[in-house]
């Protein structure tokens, strides 16, 4: 199976803090490991997908 590897940029809609995350593409979803922001917002993302 072919790796496929991103680059993720979360924005928290609550602080506006940016994390910038290298994750990987499975079955059309990309997982980062990103679990929640610093100040403890866990849902409430933008979320956008760059080019690596
Ligand atoms: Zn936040």
């Amino acid at each position: 199976m072919v790796e496929n590897r991103v680059k993720v940029k979360i924005r928290c809609n609550v602080c506006g803090e940016k994390f910038v995350l290298r994750g990987k593409r499975d079955h059309g979803k990309v997982d980062t490991g990103f679990k929640m922001c610093l100040c403890n917002n866990v849902n409430d993302f933008e979320i956008e997908e760059l080019p690596m």
